[in-house]
């Protein structure tokens, strides 16, 4: 799936269609100190493996996400693209 660089949308924002840059998301790393990793921590300590069940079905593919920036007030929207795919996004050179 190939998308533009540059896209004229609807900002929320300023309240009428401006010019967005196109960015992909960048994914942050799992905290080490949050609530849930301690509490798997310790749910594995002593054990090999993992401690919680496997889901029975996986879900094939995931939706892809973008990120558009307004050029004008640079306010940032999230927007979903298309439905469960396993291809990946790219930007148009
Ligand atoms: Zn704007």
């Amino acid at each position: 799936m190939e998308m533009p660089r540059e896209i004229t949308t609807y900002c929320p924002k300023c309240g009428k269609h401006t010019v967005h840059t196109v960015k992909m998301p960048s994914r942050s790393p799992q905290r080490t100190m949050s609530k849930a990793t301690r509490r798997h921590n310790r749910a594995i300590k002593g054990y090999v493996g993992s401690v919680e069940p496997k889901p029975a079905t996986k879900k094939t593919g995931k939706h892809q996400v973008v990120l558009l920036e307004c050029k004008d007030c640079h306010y940032v929207v999230e927007r979903v693209v298309g439905s469960r795919t396993k291809k990946k996004i790219e930007l148009k050179a």
